[in-house]
């Protein structure tokens, strides 16, 4: 059973993808996926000994070995050319780190037509990595769970590069259409929390606080704009 926020990362994969799941832990995505006869092959890739041990036994107490392998590897270095993936989900990871991955595995990613992403936090570095290397976002989702706000995107390899203002990167191109619910919440929340900072910072007259305050007026006045 997998949580609302795997469920989203699932629900995106395309029926008989050959997927890489990198970062896998308990390789819970490619375990449902199969599970539910969406998917044939996958793989599970892993940097660390525990949660690569950890794939490895719940793949083989579900019995599935024959179509999902686990790979002890640094990000993309799980895949090869023979693997044929066409799918590539990292989840659970911080935007930096997941875009750290995408740039040194980019040759890895010559069959790869769709990545699904999930940043936990700095999603603007996600969605700036896939216009600079012609990944256009086809869909994204957000949702709610145990206290944290997750943004899932997924993008398809084209031959012209999208190209998305700094509101699109920041926002979603098609979350700042969708206006859900819990975008409304994610945006309102943090231009309450600017706000408090900002107040802060206007009451300590003894630094010199005006680089960070600006930088805060400019997000409140984006938010503004998108809501
Ligand atoms: N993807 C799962 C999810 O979304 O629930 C697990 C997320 S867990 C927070 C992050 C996992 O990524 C950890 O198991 C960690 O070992 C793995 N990881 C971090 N850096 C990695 C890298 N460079 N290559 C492969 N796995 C990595």
């Amino acid at each position: 059973h997998l949580s609302k926020r795997l469920t989203a990362v699932a629900d995106f994969v395309p029926e008989n993808g050959r997927v890489a799941d990198i970062g896998s832990d308990h390789a819970l995505v490619p375990l449902s996926l199969v599970a539910s006869g969406k998917i044939t092959f996958a793989i599970a890739g892993e940097v660390i000994a525990g949660p690569f041990h950890r794939a490895q036994n719940a793949i083989a107490a579900a019995g599935l070995t024959l179509n999902i392998q686990t790979r002890l590897a640094d990000g993309l270095a799980a895949i090869q050319t023979t693997d044929q993936i066409d799918t590539v989900v990292i989840a659970g990871m911080g935007g930096q780190l997941i875009s750290d991955i995408l740039t040194r595995g980019e040759k890895a990613l010559k069959t790869v037509k769709t990545l699904i992403l999930e940043a936990n936090i700095q999603e603007a570095l996600v969605r700036e990595w896939l216009m600079q290397h012609n990944y256009q976002i086809v869909a994204e989702t957000i949702l709610a769970e145990d206290n944290h706000i997750y943004e899932v995107i997924k993008a398809t390899k084209v031959t012209v590069a999208p190209n998305y203002t700094q509101q699109q990167l920041i926002f979603g191109p098609l979350l700042m259409q969708q206006q859900a619910a819990v975008f409304k919440q994610k945006w309102q929340h943090r231009a309450l929390t600017n706000q408090r900072i900002i107040a802060n910072l206007k009451a300590n007259a003894h630094s010199d606080k005006s680089a960070k305050l600006r930088s805060l007026e400019l997000e409140n006045q984006q938010i503004k704009e998108v809501l």
